[in-house]
């Protein structure tokens, strides 16, 4: 006789079996939160696995090579992953973003790329589908990515100099094998590139001017994003945070820049172009200027919580309505009573009090939610 094995749910972090309505309301795509807030965009995390152990994620001391990973079961299949996408879907989501742990490290990546890219929104466009890579396989994978039918990639890179560089991601992973990886990505059409530069006040920030000039002319945009006090194991202090303006004030000295309009409602970037014409950066004041109210993004883990912030402790189990042979029409009914009971604002409510050590919440991994 086979045995169905259900494995148990990631009781690192609290979690609750989602509410699913009696007669649940069909989705019309106008779905709103307490905040007024629709839902448009769903980061899924497609392992909790990294190469890189950055100092400001995976710390060393904590995903040592004693840390349990979750178990390949208990992952969301891709068949899991698609159906949850089109739920979502349902609801008006537009934009998926695959992410981890280091999505590319998922064994056959490009086979849910195909699956997701075969989808359309609720107006019968395709989806904007892109991921977030450290860029460490990109040069070896982006052909096959773009064939899958990714359309747009986002790549980390926190130095250009090789000290800074390994000092971050810690793992002595040279900076010419991501630079390599973002030009293949460039040759072989994947559209829209951008690179994303954590600053760490005293361990990159040196890197700023070095980096907006690197990607001036490049067809790239370099976007700055203040280091968060997410998770609960990086040790977060306000004082490590550089704040956007003085990035700005620091590569306006050398190369004046103009504060442009965003390119849509919500994006978290604010833009700034060269004031000579060529190029722009953008800058994600996560920090010091909170951009909750329009916030309109869902997150998956790995395992299938679905968590309403990037600050949340605790996600709602989805996977245990899909392996519990729930309807599309129930898990839709479901989500949306998630999402209407939604009030995040963690960002906006910040104080340097957030991670007093003497009562720390036990907020949820970067790496097992997804950024
Ligand atoms: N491994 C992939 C990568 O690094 O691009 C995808 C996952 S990573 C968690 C997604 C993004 O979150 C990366 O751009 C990373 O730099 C950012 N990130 C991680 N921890 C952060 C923190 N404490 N503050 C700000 N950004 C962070
Ligand atoms: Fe890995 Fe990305 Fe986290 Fe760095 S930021 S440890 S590359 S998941
Ligand atoms: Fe959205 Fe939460 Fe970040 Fe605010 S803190 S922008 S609600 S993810």
């Amino acid at each position: 006789m086979t045995q169905r094995f259900i494995p148990v749910a990631d009781l690192r972090y609290p979690h609750a079996t989602p509410f699913v309505p009696a007669q649940p309301e069909a989705a019309n795509g106008l779905l709103s939160d307490k905040l007024a807030r629709p839902l448009r965009d769903l980061r899924i995390s497609v392992t909790d696995r990294c190469n890189f152990r950055c100092v400001y994620c995976m710390p060393k001391e904590i995903f040592d090579k004693d840390y349990a990973y979750l178990p390949h079961q208990s992952l969301l299949s891709f068949e899991e992953i698609t159906r949850i996408t089109k739920i979502f879907i349902a609801h008006g989501v537009e934009k998926i973003r695959l992410t981890g742990g280091e999505p590319l490290l998922r064994k056959n990546i490009e086979k849910l790329i195909e699956m997701l890219a075969s989808l359309t929104t609720l107006n019968g466009k395709p989806l904007d589908l892109t991921m977030t890579t450290n860029g460490s396989l990109l040069a070896k994978k982006a052909q096959s990515l773009k064939d899958a039918g990714l359309k747009r990639v986002t790549v980390s890179l926190d130095s250009l100099d090789e000290t800074t560089f390994q000092r971050m991601n810690d793992v002595d992973f040279p900076v010419s094998d991501v630079l390599n990886g973002i030009d293949v990505a460039h040759a072989v059409g994947l559209e829209s590139i951008k690179v994303n530069m954590v600053v760490k006040a005293g361990v990159n920030d040196q890197e700023i001017v070095p980096m907006a000039r690197y990607f001036k002319d490049k067809p790239v945009i370099l976007r700055f994003i203040e280091y968060m006090d997410v998770g609960a194991s990086n040790g977060w202090k306000m004082d490590e945070v550089i704040p956007s303006a003085e990035v700005i004030r620091r590569i306006h000295a050398i190369m004046p820049l103009k504060e442009i309009e965003p390119n849509y409602t919500g994006e978290t970037a604010a833009r700034w172009a060269y004031a000579d014409g060529v190029g722009e950066v953008g800058v994600i004041s996560s920090v010091t200027q909170a951009f909750c109210s329009d916030c309109n993004r869902a997150r998956l883990s790995t395992e299938g919580k679905l968590f309403t912030c990037l600050f949340a402790t605790a996600g709602h189990d989805l996977r245990a309505l899909l392996r519990d042979n729930y309807t599309d029409e129930q898990i839709i009914g479901a989500v949306s009573h998630i999402w209407k009971q939604r009030d995040d604002r963690y960002s906006e409510l910040r104080t340097s009090q957030t991670n007093d050590h003497a009562q720390p919440i036990r907020k949820v991994e970067m790496s097992y939610i997804g950024g």
